[in-house]
């Protein structure tokens, strides 16, 4: 069904078409006519599924031209890149409209800030810190907001914004539509959903635990020690056009740019405990192709959307779960081919057997070929029995199955790992391969 056919205005038809949107994305064909109708919204939708379109296009169209006064839609975001991203997404697609959009978050200083919202905006997307700034000094009112959107609530959730969410929520008028997307529905989200929302039209597609069907996606077992070299070789070997590397922690992904820096790859580095502008500068380096390596913690993981990225290589294993699902989601957008790649430490293999659980699959075990492995083959990672560990609470007990089922969050301990590793691998050769040449550099692990 073509854009047209949702009951969206000519300029918003025109602007699908100036972005090359051939037709709606599932998550579009059903969330379209329900904004356009003025329903509130509960979606939960796979990443890269075009969900800011489904929600910025009918919000465009609802509040058709420009009006002088306070704005009439608020989006909060839980981080300043996805804030930035989203606002050149509604002016992207208001480009045949006059309305107007701004974006308010922390990290930067408060003037222009303050002069677009003086000058007047229709659209405000902002992060929860920087408007309650504005909120207090009295620089902004929320009393003509007629459409709310929270999005990545989940997200928001895990970064201890919620009880902001909802001091804002309450600044904004009762009547009003609600639109609020979290990959997941945990009960605590599902309270915060009842609070903001009145009989919301539920939309979920596809399984929020499920990995992008277009990105295959495996786990290389490597000791700890030979990590970094097998990033190298992995590196050296495949024939990315833009890599993005996810280290746990800002520490670890700080000395993994420094080690490839001095390999000869300069990567560029995002973490929050970076300044704004080198936020900035890293993000549009690596999206302009200036830097074909970037190196992320799982800020970046949310929603970021670089056309392109061919690879996500993560370093290590992701803190949750849920966190492996939106890590490797960068690759694969909107139905392009991607692949993801994780190094995986024996010490590593609870971590992994949870994501296994979450996502309902076992992933994939690859060998590279030709790697001075120091035991002659890579390790074994055993996913088959619970981690032993007392400190690690909640382990496995990862509700299976799609939908919004609670997810244990916040469940990790320490690892310590009962694999004795050094099993050797089998060498059969996978059937994909990430230059297209399948076999040639890649074998499959045995376990
Ligand atoms: P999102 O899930 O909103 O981050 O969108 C992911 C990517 O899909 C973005 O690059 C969008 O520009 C793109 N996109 C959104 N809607 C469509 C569509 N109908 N057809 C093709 N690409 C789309």
């Amino acid at each position: 069904m073509p854009f047209k056919q949702l009951g969206l205005p000519d300029t918003l038809v025109r602007a699908s078409q100036a972005m090359g949107y051939a037709q709606p994305t599932p998550i579009q064909l059903r969330a379209i006519p329900a904004v356009l109708g003025g329903r509130d919204l509960i979606g939960s939708a796979q990443t890269g599924t075009g969900k800011t379109a489904a929600f910025a296009m009918p919000i465009l169209a609802r509040l058709g031209a420009h009006r002088k006064g306070p704005p009439r839609v608020l989006v909060l975001e839980p981080t300043r890149e996805l804030a930035a991203q989203v606002e050149t997404s509604f002016r992207e697609l208001g480009r045949f409209t006059d309305l107007r959009a701004a974006v308010i978050h922390g990290g930067v200083g408060y003037g222009s800030q303050r002069a677009a919202l003086r000058n007047g905006t229709d659209i405000l997307i902002a992060t929860t810190g920087r408007l309650l700034d504005f909120l207090q000094e009295k620089a902004l009112s929320l009393a003509g907001i007629e459409v709310l959107v929270l999005d990545e609530v989940d997200r928001m959730l895990d970064m201890g914004f919620i009880n902001d969410v909802r001091r804002i929520v309450s600044q904004c008028p009762p009547r009003r539509q609600t639109l609020f997307f979290s990959a997941t529905v945990p009960p605590e989200i599902e309270a915060v959903a009842r609070f903001a929302l009145r009989d919301p039209e539920r939309i979920e597609i596809g399984r929020a635990r499920s990995v992008t069907e277009t990105v295959t996606h495996k786990l290389c077992p490597v000791l700890h020690e030979q990590k970094f070299e097998l990033l190298l070789a992995l590196l050296n070997r495949t024939d990315f056009k833009s890599v993005i590397i996810f280290s746990r922690t800002k520490h670890g992904a700080d000395r993994i740019a420094r080690r490839l820096k001095a390999a000869g790859h300069p990567a560029a580095t995002l973490h929050s405990n970076r300044s704004q502008n080198q936020r900035t500068e890293a993000l549009a380096g690596f999206k302009s192709g200036r830097y074909d390596v970037l190196v992320a913690t799982d800020i970046a993981a949310r929603g970021i959307d670089v056309s392109g990225v061919s690879h996500v290589i993560n370093f290590d294993v992701p803190e949750k779960p849920d966190d492996y699902v939106h890590r490797i989601g960068r690759t694969g957008r909107a139905a392009a081919e991607g692949d993801a790649l994780m190094l995986v430490t024996p010490e590593e293999s609870g971590d992994v057997r949870d994501i296994e659980r979450f996502i309902g699959a076992r992933i994939e075990r690859l060998a590279l070929d030709g790697f001075p492995y120091a035991n002659g083959a890579p390790p074994h990672i055993d996913t088959s029995r619970p981690m032993q560990n007392p400190r690690r609470k909640g382990g496995g007990q990862h509700q299976r199955g799609g939908g919004n089922g609670g997810l244990a969050k916040g469940s990790r301990g320490q690892n310590q790992s009962r694999s004795a590793g050094g099993r050797p691998h089998g060498g059969a050769h996978p059937g994909h391969h990430p230059k297209g040449k399948p076999g040639q550099h890649w074998r499959r692990g045995g376990r």
